[in-house]
This record gives C-alpha cells, sequence and structure tokens, in this order.
C-alpha cells in the first residue's frame, strides 16, 4: 500500500504532501510501517537464519 493516493480528512491535501499535523502525523507512521519489515532483517537475524540454512543442509547431506 502506498501512501502517495491518501487524501487527508483535515485538510483535503495529500497526505504526502504534510500540509497539516494530521498528514504529518499519518506520512510519519506510513514511513514506520514501510520501514517495520526491513527492521525485523537485522544482520543478527541473517546470520541465524543462514546458520540453520547450511546446519540443516548438512544434515540432509549426512542422513544420503
Ligand atoms: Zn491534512
Amino acid at each position: 500500500m502506498t501512501c502517495d493516493q491518501l487524501v487527508c480528512a483535515n485538510c483535503n491535501g495529500r497526505v504526502i504532501d504534510g500540509r497539516c499535523p494530521v498528514c504529518r502525523a499519518n506520512r510519519a507512521r506510513l514511513q514506520q510501517e514501510q520501514h517495520g519489515p526491513f527492521a525485523t532483517l537485522n544482520p543478527t537475524v541473517l546470520l541465524v537464519v543462514l546458520c540453520a540454512a547450511v546446519l540443516a543442509l548438512a544434515l540432509l547431506m549426512m542422513t544420503r
């Protein structure tokens, strides 16, 4: 979902323009949500997932 098309109920302007405090609050919230999925993908989590994948592959090779 993009915030480009959202129209503010307070000032009837586009939320992305940030004409009033309501727009700016909504824009900040939307931008936070957009960063949400990437915030969980920090390098430590990626490293753990990678290690688990390698271990699983190694186990698969050994059991054959
Ligand atoms: Zn507004």
